[in-house]
């Protein structure tokens, strides 16, 4: 029977023969390899008894290579495991030359992430990608779990499409390199400009708004595929390609918006709480000792499950955008103008220096702030009775800063109209989204939440590149 490490070690049934498959990690006294096949991040320790064995087939082994055993399962005598195999054969699949492992990650030592980086094929093979990258795929099966059992249903929407969600103009344009059918131009050179079949596209920055009318015939619905945002912005947490998250609610105001994001990410938190937590206590040592080397102010206050657990069990605090602003005029940062963006007007964008400042110093939780001015948010907002401020939210994450956004849209035919006209919003682009509030319209409402900040969060690393297994960056895009 062919087997997982995972599930040897999690029901191991003593006596029994096992075939296992994986590489090995290290390889001790020509007896002991430690062997893993990335189900789990610990090892099986296989005991080879090499008396009986053939001497230059065990010389063979080295760490980085592909082997098959096959053997008993025994209790274990040594220290760091309960279980073990008593290993008959070996079978070596697939050599790894000692000299080139050396030149690369696969060499057992400590290595630095922006090393891990640059051989960003390898890197999941170390005991840090492995962690982050099963907890990245529990989170997203979590996802999934959460919506299916509460009634959401799954809508793929377009990867490409022709128009901008946002109006931010951070889109990649989609080109038609099949010559025959590009557009020319009259000077015979090709069009870019309309060149999917003579039409102008872009890749998604969000799919809100197909979403939304899907909300609009199924009731609840999301989607969570990729989104493209050509922001030339180097920072831990943006990245050119991203996985967003993005229910749509029919029947669904800002109160029960911010109720189903913050129960959303409470159940995926405590989903890789239960599921993930050998990898949780390894990435967790991993930062503790990142931390020793930091000077003290700028440790971690908690470590990362007692992190996940506070968030999981406590309520994240609503606060008006109008009562933030206050909260920051009166900071001591601001006065001593310790801030580089000092607000000191309503109706200022928060820059994320304030986003951090209300979690990680005022509050000291997560914080969902709402009712912004309409004019700092997009076209499709439910605008309040005030005029002023929409129904929108952000939550804010302590090391993160803006995890979701979203808000209440707005139903009305009439006030999305004009506020597409004030806006310059292009109605013949959006026509079919406005002409959604002439039939049968309703309160409706959701968010986006991006997958790799919510993994960045949960594994609590530090750098958005280092969660997703390709990072996509104004630098890099070669593999
Ligand atoms: P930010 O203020 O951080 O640039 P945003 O307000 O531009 O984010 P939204 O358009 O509100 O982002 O997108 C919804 C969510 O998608 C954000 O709350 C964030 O979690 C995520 N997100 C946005 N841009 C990126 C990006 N470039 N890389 C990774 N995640 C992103
Ligand atoms: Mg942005
Ligand atoms: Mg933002
Ligand atoms: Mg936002």
């Amino acid at each position: 029977m062919k087997s997982t490490i995972a599930s040897i070690l999690s029901s191991p049934n003593l006596h029994q023969d096992y075939n296992v498959y994986g590489w090995v990690k290290a390889f001790r006294s020509n007896r002991f390899i430690a062997l893993n096949d990335g189900s789990t991040i610990k090892n099986l320790q296989c005991v080879v008894d090499f008396e009986n064995f053939d001497k230059s087939l065990l010389d063979q082994i080295t760490i980085g290579s592909a082997i098959k055993i096959f053997g008993v399962l025994k209790e274990s005598e040594g220290k760091g495991q309960s279980v073990e195999i008593e290993v008959s054969k070996v079978e070596v699949l697939g050599l790894a030359d000692t000299d080139e492992v050396k030149k690369t990650i696969l060499q057992p030592k400590r290595h630095s992430l922006e090393k891990l980086r640059e051989q960003a094929h390898l890197r999941v093979r170390t005991n840090t990608f492995g962690a982050i990258m099963r907890i990245r795929a529990k989170l997203s099966y979590a996802v999934h779990d959460y919506f299916n059992s509460n009634g959401f249903f799954y809508v793929n929407t377009p990867i490409i499409t022709g128009s901008d969600a946002e109006g931010a103009g951070e889109m990649f344009k989609v080109t038609n390199l099949n010559l025959k059918d590009t557009p020319k131009t009259t000077s015979g050179d090709i069009n870019f400009k309309e060149d999917f079949f003579g039409k102008e596209t872009n890749l998604t920055v969000s799919g809100q708004l197909e979403a939304e009318t899907y909300a609009l015939g199924l009731g609840n619905v999301y989607t969570f595929g990729p989104t493209f945002r050509a922001e030339n912005s180097n920072t831990s947490r943006h990245l050119a390609e991203f996985w967003m998250i993005e229910p749509e609610m029919a029947f669904c105001d800002l109160d029960g918006n911010m109720d189903l994001a913050e129960d959303f990410i409470k159940h995926v938190l405590s989903y890789i709480t239960e599921h993930c937590q050998d990898d949780l206590e390894f990435l967790e040592q991993r930062l503790l000792q990142e931390e020793k080397s930091k000077p003290e102010k700028d440790r971690s206050p908690m470590p990362l499950r007692e992190k996940l657990d506070f968030v999981i069990n406590n309520q994240f605090k609503r606060v008006s955008y109008t009562e933030a602003i206050d909260i920051l005029k009166n900071s001591k940062p601001n006065k001593k103008k310790k801030f580089d963006y000092v607000i000191e007007e309503w109706g200022a964008d928060l820059q994320s220096e304030h986003e951090r400042f209300l979690v990680e110093k005022h509050f000291k939780c997560p914080v969902i702030l709402f009712d912004y001015p309409a004019k700092i948010k997009a076209f499709y907002m439910r605008l309040n009775d005030d005029q002023k401020t929409v129904r929108a939210m952000d939550i804010l994450f302590p090391g993160i800063g803006e995890i979701v956004g979203g808000s209440q849209r707005e139903e009305r035919f009439d006030v999305l109209k004009s506020k597409m006209e004030e806006l310059n919003v292009d109605q013949d682009e959006l026509w079919w989204y406005l002409e959604t509030r002439k039939f049968g319209t309703c309160v409706h409402s959701g968010f986006g939440l991006g997958f790799e900040r919510l993994v960045l969060f949960a594994t609590g690393m530090g750098n958005i590149r280092d969660v997703i297994p390709y990072p996509r960056t104004p630098q890099n895009a070669d593999f």
